[in-house]
């Protein structure tokens, strides 16, 4: 395609996301008129899934049309023992990705807008870069790459499979949201089962493995029934069933450019897959930045975050029979805000030291000359 033919933009975000749809969201409602497109090949719909994240009143209130489920009390269970965490400062919140992409989508105005169409052949021209859209050719100033990392078939991974169900059973308690129970088969790698009630009759449960090994899909399907059938809890109906998998290793440098966004430029939490309310941070930073002329797209979490995360996943790698004991030290050390900081990657030194208190300490000490050291 001639370069006349050239669509012209000040900023072009690829993948929307929701790193590349808050951006777009946040920069149209600035009264800048920078030129932005997002490109993004997929429907709100076709990208449905649960987002979870801790979140104080104010960010819930801000996200509420969007919240599938709160709750102010959440628990970790082992076969000995269920360590029970409240909160008053941070609510558990679960957002409907579909509807949180669709009112983004909805409030796009002005000169921001979107093509639902894939982007290829990006190259770099003079103080600008090239791509094609859609069988359109564009040119842009700016520009934001969200499109996800490659994860090598090696690596350390959240993996698994969730079902929204409707239940023929009233379903107890409804005010916790159970995070980890590790009452099933460890066999595999990590295992646990994450369960949150919608109401006493809807459910999201999630069979969640964190190994190097995806497992098939039945064996998720079989993790989550078994668990069913052991709660008595009998499904009406199958409402969605959603399957994810999250790098829990660092992005590899090359991979990295300074226009990643979002989970591309390492958003994601290594030690727990969390990333939600860090791309949030980040894409408020960055919107805040393109006001101001700054592009540059701010560090998704702190070097110090991510030294701790390698340490404790170095552990996990290294002392599989550890890490439910860790997972349940930690939630027994810290009281719920307190979990609820930890867990948002903004808890304090001295609830680190709470954390790192808890933890079998050789092991962790260990692992911390392997990663300073390359040796233990
Ligand atoms: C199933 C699932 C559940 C998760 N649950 C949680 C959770 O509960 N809490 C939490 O904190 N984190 C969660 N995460 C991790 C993280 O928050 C999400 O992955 C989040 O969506 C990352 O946002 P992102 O914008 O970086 O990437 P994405 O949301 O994956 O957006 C990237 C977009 O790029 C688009 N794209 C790809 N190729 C192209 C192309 N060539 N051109 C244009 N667009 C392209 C894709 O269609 C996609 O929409 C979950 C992840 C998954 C996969």
């Amino acid at each position: 395609m001639s370069k006349i033919t050239d669509i012209h933009l000040d900023v072009a975000i690829i993948g929307g996301g929701n790193a590349g749809i808050t951006l777009a969201s946040t920069l149209s409602a600035q009264p800048s008129q920078l030129k932005t497109l997002v490109f993004e090949p997929k429907t709100p719909q076709q990208r449905d899934c649960c987002w979870s994240l801790w979140a104080t009143p104010g960010q819930s209130k801000n996200l509420d049309k969007s919240i599938l489920g709160k709750w102010a009390q959440w628990r970790l269970i082992d076969d000995s023992s269920e360590v029970l965490l409240k909160s008053h400062n941070y609510e558990y919140i679960t957002l409907s990705a579909e509807r949180y992409l669709q009112h983004c989508e909805d409030s796009l105005a002005g000169s921001v807008g979107i093509q639902r169409c894939a982007v290829d052949q990006l190259s770099q021209g003079s103080g600008s870069v090239v791509f094609q859209a859609g069988g359109q050719s564009y040119t842009a100033k700016n520009l934001f790459d969200s499109r996800p990392p490659v994860v090598a078939s090696n690596s350390l991974r959240q993996h698994f499979m969730g079902w929204e169900i409707r239940t023929k059973t009233r379903i107890s308690e409804t005010d916790i949201a159970t995070l980890m129970d590790f009452r099933v088969d460890q066999s595999r790698g990590l295992h646990f089962i994450y369960a949150l009630p919608f109401s006493d009759h809807h459910l999201f449960i999630e069979s969640t493995m964190i190994s190097k090994t995806l497992e098939d899909k039945q064996w998720y399907r079989d993790a989550i029934s078994h668990w069913l059938q052991r709660h008595g809890i009998e499904v009406d109906e199958l409402l969605r069933e959603e399957i994810g998998v999250i790098p829990m290793e660092e992005i590899p440098h090359t991979a990295l450019t300074s226009a990643s966004i979002g989970a591309a430029s390492g958003a994601v939490r290594l030690s727990s897959g969390y990333a939600f309310a860090a791309i949030q941070a980040q894409m408020t930073r960055l919107a805040g930045g393109i006001a101001t002329g700054d592009y540059s797209v701010p560090k998704p979490t702190s070097s110090y975050l991510s030294a701790m995360d390698r340490v404790f996943n170095g552990v996990l790698l290294s002392r599989p029979d550890l890490a439910v004991d860790i997972f349940m030290s930690t939630g027994r050390a810290l009281n719920g805000d307190q979990f609820a900081r930890f867990m948002l990657g903004s808890a304090s030194l001295w609830e680190w030291i709470k954390v790192i208190s808890a933890m079998p300490k050789r092991v962790f000490i260990r692992q911390v000359c392997a990663q300073v050291f390359g040796h233990d």
